[in-house]
């Protein structure tokens, strides 16, 4: 059985006081076994949130791929992995476009994550004009085989996809639970080529864009979509709650 993960990208918001209010109250609440639930603080608060998760894993929302040296303002695989990530964002749509991130580079981020023991989930999405285009399918196989053009297929399967339609993030404008569906079940069956039928069959591939309460369990229950990567809803505690519980 594939891994049901909510992660809850909470990107750059917040305070040390958010953050000990939604580990308090996540410390309180009950996930259902098969859920497992990661938050992603902004990287300054990373420490702290990990000593206080209880019921939740912490993942940082972005890393260098380089070992350590002349990189200022970057964080290194073993940092992340050393104050107790267990999971990193990796290529989301807006590092791609503020950042100027592009495949190769995400590509060499995925194996510093790997080789750190933390596990890498890997952001692809088209915008709305490549699927206004018709390109969808091409540009989201070009990020996947990219992304991991430098793995072995025993790194491929601990690897995590998650499929967030730029369109649909922050904006309100969900991908229809068929739409969704349609690019996860490419996806996988991308990764079964390039990686086999086995690691595809595991591997956990996320939906991300505008998840919320009320969309969740419909989103979910497509049968190649294994939880969500969730950004604005996640800042809100009972909200991120109940899309955990439609995961499960
Ligand atoms: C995201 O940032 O990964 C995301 C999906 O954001 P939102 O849920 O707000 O659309």
């Amino acid at each position: 059985m594939r891994d049901l993960i909510v992660a809850g990208n909470w990107k750059m918001n917040g305070s040390q006081q958010f953050v000990g209010e939604m580990l308090l109250a996540l410390n309180k609440a009950s996930f259902s076994e098969p859920v497992n639930a990661v938050v992603f603080p902004p990287s300054v608060y990373l420490h702290e949130a990990i000593q206080q998760a209880k019921a939740v894993k912490v993942g940082a929302q972005n890393l260098f791929y380089e070992k350590s040296g002349a990189f200022t303002g970057e964080l290194s695989a073993s940092m992340i992995s050393d104050v107790g990530c267990e999971y990193v964002i990796l290529g989301h749509s807006e590092r791609r476009a503020i950042f100027g991130e592009d495949d190769l580079l995400v590509a060499k981020k995925v194996v510093a994550a790997l080789e750190n023991h933390i596990t890498p989930i890997l952001c692809v999405g088209e915008t709305l004009e490549d699927r206004d285009g018709g390109k969808y399918a091409d540009v989201i196989a070009t990020q996947v085989k990219v992304g991991l053009s430098l793995l072995s297929t025993e790194q491929t399967s601990n690897v995590v996809i998650a499929y967030e339609p730029v369109w649909a993030i922050g904006t309100g404008q969900t991908a229809s639970p068929l739409q969704a569906q349609e690019v996860h079940e490419l996806i996988r069956n991308l990764v079964a080529e390039l990686a086999g039928i086995e690691v595809s069959h595991n591997m956990s591939i996320l939906y991300g864009g505008s998840v919320n309460a009320a969309n969740a369990q419909e989103l979910f229950s497509q049968p190649d979509i294994d939880g969500g990567l969730v950004g604005g809803a996640s800042l809100k505690v009972d909200e991120f709650l109940a899309i955990c519980s439609a995961a499960a």
